[in-house]
């Protein structure tokens, strides 16, 4: 399930394609030690930085994503 405030979607839609895909397969988990992909993830704004947090597509911990803004 994919959970988003409209202005975290806003955001994350302004995102070209190509590089939501890159950003959303290379998140960094802590207890698999690589990058991953996110699943399950919520997206969140901290000021002007875009904030992803949701499971690692290996282990299902959790993890999350910065996107500057
Ligand atoms: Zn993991």
């Amino acid at each position: 399930m994919i959970k988003f405030e409209k202005k975290a979607m806003e955001r994350f839609n302004k995102i070209p394609n190509d590089v939501k895909s890159k950003i959303l397969s290379n998140v960094y988990c802590a207890k698999c030690k690589d990058t991953v992909k996110i699943i399950d993830f919520e997206a969140t704004m901290d000021e002007d930085d875009l904030i992803l947090k949701g499971k690692c597509g290996k282990c299902f911990g959790t993890v999350a994503r910065l996107i500057e803004g």
